[in-house]
């Protein structure tokens, strides 16, 4: 057997090199590096970086600048558990156990326009799902209304006061929920978590179909116990009510007076 004879040792990089220290010359057999190899791309030095930088901070998915920031926050939203399956729990914890809030139609109707002069508008500004209905033609779109869960608008009625932190319309909720839900249906995964903050009523009279939602699934937890309406751009149309731009919900078709209701 003859000795293969190394070449362009000075190509392997030192981090190659200490680890090559360890292993016995006669068995070593690397030749060359790849230029690529170790090298991260410039999304991912991002993402690390941001990573360490916020280890310890409570961030937000909607925050997420990327695919690797994304795929960190869906693992840790897998994660976490739901107080109310926690026994143990002490009677104070539980006051401040997030709930999920019902909305009905009507309600959703209404925060479905452009913002007044005392609202705020949605966190995503520009990127907002109003600026992109296809019924609307490219750039006539407008940023909607932040949208409050019912107990947020009534202290805004009330004492005028608007949530700490700017959150998203309701087509930007719509949208988010969708996105997670497909992500968990398609990968076949459970969670303890609850990806919704509210739910719809679907099949009761002047509400939603069944259809028009994404529904708990029965054979795992996708993180919904109610119904949510399905976000579809082509299912909206503008229409400009006392000089204000509304969206109606025109491809959002209502139950039959018949129909058995989902809950109520
Ligand atoms: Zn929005």
């Amino acid at each position: 057997m003859t000795k293969r004879i190394r070449s362009g040792s000075e190509d392997i990089p030192s981090i190659v090199s200490d680890l090559l220290r360890d292993v016995p010359q006669q068995t070593q057999t690397i030749l060359m590096v790849d230029d690529d190899y170790l090298k991260s791309t410039d999304s991912q030095v991002e993402a690390e970086s941001l990573f360490l930088q916020k280890a310890n901070a409570l961030k937000k998915l909607n925050n997420a600048k990327n695919c690797f920031d994304y795929a960190f926050l869906r693992r840790l939203l897998q994660k976490a558990p739901l107080d109310s399956l926690y026994l143990n729990r002490k009677s104070s914890d539980v006051a401040f156990r997030p709930v999920v809030e019902v909305v009905n139609r009507e309600y959703e109707d209404e925060f479905l326009r452009e913002p007044k002069t005392n609202e705020r508008a949605c966190i995503k500004g520009n990127s907002c799902e109003g600026h992109f209905i296809s019924t609307v033609e490219p750039g006539k779109g407008f940023t909607l209304r932040e949208f409050l869960l019912p107990s947020q608008y009534k202290k805004f009625l009330e004492t005028n006061t608007l949530p700490k932190n700017q959150q998203l319309c309701i087509m930007c909720r719509r949208a988010a929920v969708a996105k997670l839900y497909i992500s968990y249906r398609s990968d076949k995964v459970n969670t303890d978590s609850l990806i919704s903050d509210y739910r719809n009523y679907a099949g009761v009279v002047g509400e939603y179909t069944l259809e028009s939602c994404l529904l708990p699934s029965s054979d795992s937890n996708v993180g919904l116990l109610d119904p949510v309406v399905l976000h579809v751009r082509k299912w909206y149309e503008m229409q400009r009510v006392g000089g204000i731009r509304y969206y109606k919900q025109s491809g959002y078709s209502y139950p039959d007076s018949s129909a058995v209701p989902f809950f109520q």
